[in-house]
């Protein structure tokens, strides 16, 4: 078995995305073992700090009323409100100090469901010389997805780590993972 340690190189960098309480069991918008990602990614972490490999941690930060809620036209129950305890990242989720921390979701014209999109992220792997990212984190099948894909449209490797993520449905789950293989991204 291949250790963590092994996998990650320097040029590398750890990326969880939107592992918050909202997302997990007992959370506003649940995803079904949200929180089995933790001990998961704990030890991406562990590895990641070990090897001086950056880590980053992307939150869903919407401001009440939010484009993305039901409330006005949009797919979902509200979530992640700014500053609320859902918002949180998971409180077992062992984020070093240093982490990079990206905000999406605070606009009010539209949802952002990729780390990628017109947050100017990919600048700032370029100036930190970042040419490849592990994801993990929630959902699957949405902002997992749409990171990865985005990644992908901006030239990065993007490796996904498979029981460091969970989809919001297993038919979800299976049509995101081929249209991320046909994307070019990889599988741990
Ligand atoms: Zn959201």
């Amino acid at each position: 078995m291949t250790r963590i340690e092994d996998l990650l190189q320097p040029g590398d960098a750890l990326f969880l995305v939107d592992v918050q309480i909202d997302f997990c069991p007992g959370g506003a918008l649940p995803i079904e073992e949200g929180d089995k990602v933790v001990p998961v990614l704990n030890r991406w972490i562990a590895a990641a700090v070990a090897k001086g490999v950056p880590v980053f941690a992307s939150r869903d930060w919407h401001q009440l009323g939010h484009p993305s809620f039901k409330e006005r036209g949009g797919l979902w129950p509200p979530h992640c409100i700014q500053d609320s305890e859902g918002a949180r990242y998971h409180p077992d989720l062992k984020l070093p100090a240093d982490t990079i921390k990206v905000t999406k979701g605070a606009r009010f014209d539209r949802d952002q469901t990729s780390d990628f999109d017109e947050t100017g992220l990919s600048v700032r792997l370029h100036q930190d010389g970042i040419r490849r990212l592990f994801v993990g984190g929630l959902a699957e099948d949405v902002c997992v997805h749409d990171t990865v894909i985005g990644g992908r449209q901006e030239g990065f490797d993007m490796v996904v780590i498979l029981d460091g993520t969970r989809p919001i449905t297993p038919e979800g789950g299976k049509k995101a993972r081929q249209e991320m293989q046909a994307a070019g991204a990889q599988f741990t």
